[in-house]
């Protein structure tokens, strides 16, 4: 199938939480010029061609407080402003278990949940014994996901797999050791939404390497991936970059709020 017989979807950043922080705060080794540089926090909306699929789910209100993280909406409220009723939603992608990732599944009461493998094993294996790597996890929602296995709520996936024409995951591994990437074909060409395989646009751009990290090598490795699977870097999403809000345009009446990622970016 060419590309231009692929069904083009939306997608939609929406920002629900934020943080202050410092450049030191965000790259191994941290930085020479350290200042601040704040992080957002995003779920992200993929639809057309009659199907909606939701990726991540974000924290609430009690994860925020404990963190000491400013939620500025619920990640369901933000998807309501977009019309999505989470109550409704079939399908979620969780690029990764980290609490920022899958904190409200939860109130997505009928979804399946789209995981790889490797990262079910990760939160529940051995490396977990070690602050290093499980400080990320709220061992609460790594075991409300495992009760969601029981129920038979989570599609496991091993590498690279198509969801629908048009959309497909990529484990890359890295920042956890299941962290996968999802690329979309959109009106623009594809879009790769990267999560935590790149933080910030910095991290692919400059070869840099967040400080929450299991494999360096395969995050280095990611972003080969990540210039493989987007048309150009500028198809590339970072996870928690607030440029995103100002590079890409409003969703309509969602300024500050949402934004559409399908369409060319502003600068
Ligand atoms: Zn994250």
């Amino acid at each position: 199938m060419t590309t231009t017989q692929l069904p083009s979807y939306e997608i939609y950043a929406i920002r629900y939480a934020t943080r202050d922080g410092m450049r030191r705060n965000h790259f191994i080794g941290g930085d020479p010029h350290d200042a601040p540089m704040p992080m957002d926090y995003y779920v992200w909306l993929i639809r057309g061609e009659g199907r909606l699929f939701v990726v991540d789910t974000g924290f609430g209100a009690e994860v925020a407080k404990k963190r000491g993280r400013t939620l500025l909406r619920t990640p369901a409220e933000g998807l309501a402003l977009l019309d999505v009723d989470v109550a409704k939603v079939e399908e979620v992608i969780i690029t990764h278990l980290h609490y920022d990732h899958v904190g409200t599944f939860d109130s997505f009461p009928v979804a399946q949940f789209h995981l790889q493998d490797d990262e079910m094993a990760y939160a529940t294996g051995r490396h977990m014994r070690h602050r290093q790597f499980n400080h990320g996890y709220e061992v609460d929602e790594v075991v409300g996901m495992v009760r969601m296995v029981y129920k038979d709520r989570v599609r496991f996936h091993k590498g690279d797999t198509e969801l629908a024409s048009g959309i497909s995951l990529h484990r890359i591994g890295g920042h956890t050791q299941g962290l996968q990437c999802v690329r979309v074909h959109t009106q623009r060409g594809w879009v790769v939404l990267a999560s935590d395989t790149s933080h910030f646009y910095e991290h692919f751009e400059k070869k840099r390497v967040f400080t929450t990290v299991f494999n360096v090598g395969e995050v280095i490795d990611g972003y080969d991936t990540l210039h493989q699977l987007a048309d150009s870097p500028s198809h590339i999403v970072p996870g928690h970059d607030p440029l995103v809000m100002q590079r890409y345009p409003a969703a309509a009446g969602l300024e500050g709020i949402a934004v559409r990622l399908d369409v060319a970016p502003l600068a």
